[in-house]
């Protein structure tokens, strides 16, 4: 089990959270069929580290952006998503 830093609650465990997406898949309001195909379904799946949309659903509610490494789980970042909202380009 993960333990996740929430920015306003301090370290809880991660059934405190929902998983929401991977942030690349987060698409601007205007973007081509082409753009949505590739984010959504050609994806590489790749290891490495992935910038992930959760929510503390059991806790602040905080929307969080979470950087975590997709083989380890180590956790590299925990920063609140409103304070970096804007589309992926
Ligand atoms: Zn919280």
């Amino acid at each position: 089990m993960l333990l996740i830093n929430c920015p306003h609650c301090g370290p809880r465990a991660q059934a405190e959270f929902g998983f929401e997406r991977p942030v690349e898949t987060i698409l601007p309001v205007d973007a081509s069929t082409a753009t949505m195909v590739e984010r959504l379904y050609t994806r590489t799946n790749a290891r490495g580290v992935s910038a992930e949309l959760w929510r503390h659903s059991h806790g602040c509610r905080a929307w969080l952006r979470i950087d975590r490494h997709v083989v380890t789980h180590e956790i590299l970042c925990v920063a609140l998503w409103v304070a970096l909202w804007q589309a992926p380009q």
